[in-house]
């Protein structure tokens, strides 16, 4: 088994706790990215969806999150979430260039790859005026604090996978 933990960053302009709707562990946060076999390589044409409120029990034990046979060579792999990893991305993080840890997946016969950013996220302004139906669906966000009285900002959202030792502390 590997454990990949899923990375995001982005520029937040007036903004800080960039994080899904419901918190790092919101239940029902659809995560979407394309997986790789890792059998014969072959990469999903569509990104999987898998959310940590939707399992499946595992032929043996425990439950996961995804089991999918891959459409190339029959293999079955699974995808398994991992909360209680995450943190969110901050204004200081983001104006660093920094990436914020948000979820674990166990990966068995797969690869995850290209997490597309969709909807269902929050942040906050500086002022603490809540924004929490932000969809990214379309690349940017941007709103207007009455409070603050400026313009707020999400752009240039990227994500990556990465290979994490969860014996480790600091991920
Ligand atoms: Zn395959």
């Amino acid at each position: 088994m590997v454990n990949y933990m899923l990375y995001i960053s982005g520029e937040l302009e007036n903004l800080t706790n960039f994080q899904p709707r419901g918190g790092v562990d919101d239940p029902d946060f659809t995560y979407y990215f394309k997986l790789k076999c890792e059998n014969c390589g072959e990469v999903t044409e569509k990104e999987t969806c898998v959310s940590l409120n939707e399992t499946l029990p595992l032929p043996k034990k425990g439950t996961t999150n995804l089991i999918q046979k891959c459409k190339f060579c029959k293999r079955e792999g699974t995808v398994t979430m991992i909360p209680g990893r995450g943190s969110p991305l901050t204004n200081d993080s983001s104006e660093t260039g920094k990436y914020a840890p948000l979820m674990v997946f166990d990966c068995r016969g797969y690869e995850p790859l290209d997490f597309a950013f969709s909807s269902g996220w929050k942040a906050e302004s500086m002022e603490g005026t809540k924004f929490e139906d932000i969809d990214l669906s379309g690349g940017d966000f941007a709103e207007y604090d009455e409070k603050g009285e400026c313009p707020v900002m999400i752009s240039n959202v990227r994500a990556m996978f990465k290979v994490v030792d969860l014996s480790k502390k600091n991920l």
